[in-house]
């Protein structure tokens, strides 16, 4: 499998991944994560895009084409791979392509996640993530039981918010994905990679639409 899931920030490309991950047993490569990672490690690639970051910009692309450069090279990449966030505009689009084509293993897929845009604000204004285990929910539509996690990740939830779910930067992240990321769809249904997943569903659900789209 070796698949870009493509959708708007909160359309529910990481939780989806993650199902991908444990059917498939490829890895998931998410820019996004990649660039936490090194925010919270304090490298100098971290620090180059943290401001973007807590602006709700998007990275440079030549950081983010240099990650995911050496992100493919590892070992696990080679039997597939779900990218999750990438590419993002039209420039890493083609760079993907390329990098794709020299190591003759082409993009089977690309997978819409569709959700309107009223859905999508309220799915990133709730949304909050266990520190300890990175589990994540959402204060409006799925909180945590609170027992049922001890139970099942030995610790109580201790949710945080993404500063980037603050509302002020979600209408710029949102803003971001109008302008740079939307003209993927035409991009990729021109290639006829294309596939269009209702995401306005609940996660098994979508997740079963996914797989058809893949296995189509
Ligand atoms: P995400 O978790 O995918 O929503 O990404 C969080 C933030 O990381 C984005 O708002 C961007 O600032 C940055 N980012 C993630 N992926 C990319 C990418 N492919 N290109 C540029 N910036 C990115």
């Amino acid at each position: 499998m070796r698949i870009v899931l493509l959708g708007a920030p909160g359309s529910g490309k990481g939780t989806q991944s993650q199902l991908l991950v444990k059917t498939y047993g490829v890895p998931q490569i998410s820019t996004g994560d990649l660039l936490r990672e090194a925010v919270a490690a304090g490298t100098e690639l971290g620090l180059r895009a943290k401001a973007a970051m807590d602006a709700g910009k998007l990275v440079d692309d030549d950081t983010v084409l240099g990650m995911i450069r050496e992100r493919l090279g590892h070992a696990d990449a080679a039997k597939g791979f779900i990218l999750d966030g990438f590419p993002r505009n039209l420039a890493q689009a083609d760079a993907l392509g390329r990098m794709l084509h020299e190591i003759g293993r082409p993009l089977e897929a690309v997978v819409l996640l569709n959700l309107d845009l009223g859905i999508l604000f309220k799915r990133l204004t709730g949304r909050r993530i266990c520190q300890d285990c990175g589990q994540v929910f959402n204060v409006f539509t799925s909180p945590p039981d609170t027992a049922l996690h001890l139970e099942k990740y030995g610790h109580l939830p201790r949710l945080i918010q993404r500063p980037d779910d603050q509302e002020e930067v979600i209408g710029k992240r949102l803003e971001v994905y109008d302008a740079q990321t939307k003209p993927l769809i035409s991009y990729y249904t021109d290639a006829g990679l294309l596939r269009v997943v209702d995401a306005d569903a609940g996660m098994d659900t979508v997740f079963k639409s996914i797989q058809q789209a893949v296995d189509s």
